[in-house]
């Protein structure tokens, strides 16, 4: 868990980040990111054996093949799905199959792009995602900024539309007018108004050529989706908070969006986005991964992204903090407005050793009597039951 000093109720969710490492027993280390509450996720992977369906994921995969991602992906859902099925446990789940997948490009000598079959070379318009400001001055500032660093589009989110969604129409309109037409702006409301305010809002932003109007209801006002994406000329997307392939397939076929935005180190990790792309693909639906958080995540879906022949923007956060920028060795950025997938085995990433120890907390979860559950693991052949390790020989089980 890596958490910044000044953690504060903003609509910024890089603040603090469970990073999730799975090591095999040759040493080949996988890495991860899980983007929720990190000590509730880090909860879910350390949690001991409750009940047949109730495992904390470590104990579950601990001793397994880490090339079985189908399987274990499989085993994760159904042995956590008394407490799972959605939310936090399958954002925990995201974060471990994110470090099996790159754990299987390392194994293959290939990047995780490569091993989906994606182009290890594409690179994808990168939309600038920022916060909205509070006066027309401030958006102007940050518009500005946006464009001077090459930006073909910008995202305007949260922030006032929270508070007042019709008295930030001039703050969308004075966005319009800095950037001049050719830049495609964005707004994101961020959970919710009803859906009459929703669509004057979606009419005032119509004549600004806004390319999308994201998260304007709650996620579980899929029959208020439906009838504001059928109503509205401008594209609604939704998404961020939903997980896996049920969940989507809902949001599409009850909520009738434009556009889903599922996150990778929160919908279910490659493995699952992976079967939510294609499916969105078969719905006629845009997806346009949510991405708001560290080089972890963005490695993730840049390599995701790479086998999408219609992908028309990837997120990318425009902040600079210590875990925005410093986790991984090497910070990814956007040039002549797009982004590459990193090069390299695997996710192509690195943990930067000075951002983990400067930022690393600790907590008690899974502890007893201060020795916890960690220490006391075999990870040879600890794992036991209907999970454990059948099927001994093979050389490179995980461990964490
Ligand atoms: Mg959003």
């Amino acid at each position: 868990m890596l958490r910044q000093p000044d953690v504060k109720p903003i609509a910024d969710g890089i603040q603090d980040l469970l990073v999730v490492e799975v090591v095999t027993d040759e040493g080949i280390v996988g890495i991860g990111e899980v983007h929720t509450s990190p000590l509730i996720a880090q909860a879910v992977i350390q949690a001991p054996l409750s009940h047949v369906s109730s495992r904390g994921l470590r104990e579950i995969v601990l001793g397994r093949d880490p090339l079985q991602r189908e399987v274990l992906w499989n085993d994760m859902y159904r042995l956590s799905a008394v407490y799972g099925r959605r939310g936090v446990a399958i954002h925990a789940i995201s974060g471990i199959d994110i470090a099996l997948w790159d754990i299987a490009g390392k194994v293959a000598g290939m990047s995780v792009a490569q091993l989906l079959g994606g182009d290890a070379d594409k690179s994808v318009r990168a939309y600038a995602s920022i916060l909205l400001a509070d006066t027309a001055e401030g958006v102007r500032v940050d518009v500005r900024q946006c464009l001077d660093a090459g930006f073909p589009a910008i995202k305007l989110g949260w922030g006032p539309l929270g508070v007042d969604l019709m008295g930030c129409v001039e703050l969308v309109e004075a966005a319009r007018k800095e950037a001049g037409e050719g830049i495609d702006i964005m707004v994101d409301v961020g959970f919710g108004a009803d859906v009459r305010m929703a669509m004057r809002f979606a009419r005032a932003l119509e004549p600004l050529g806004v390319y999308f109007l994201e998260e304007p209801l709650s996620p579980d006002n899929l029959d208020g989706y439906a009838r504001l994406a059928e109503r509205s000329n401008v594209a609604i997307a939704t998404g961020e908070k939903e997980t896996t392939c049920h969940g989507f397939r809902q949001l599409m076929e009850r909520g009738r969006v434009d556009i889903i935005q599922p996150d990778i180190a929160r919908a279910g990790g490659i493995t699952e986005v992976k079967k939510i792309v294609d499916m969105a693909r078969t719905y006629g639906v845009t997806c346009i991964p949510h991405c708001w958080s560290s080089d972890i995540l963005l490695s993730a879906t840049m390599h995701l992204v790479s086998c999408m022949p219609d992908i028309p923007y990837v997120e990318f956060c425009t902040l600079q903090t210590p875990l925005r920028r410093k986790v991984t060795t090497s910070p990814i950025d956007v040039v002549d407005g797009v982004v590459r997938v990193p090069p390299g085995k695997g996710l192509g990433v690195e943990l930067d050793p000075s951002t983990m120890s400067k930022y690393r907390i600790r907590s008690e979860t899974g502890t007893q009597g201060g020795g916890g559950v960690r220490e006391r693991m075999n990870t040879r052949d600890g794992m036991q039951g209907d999970a454990g390790t059948r099927g001994t020989g093979n050389r490179r089980r995980s461990r964490k």
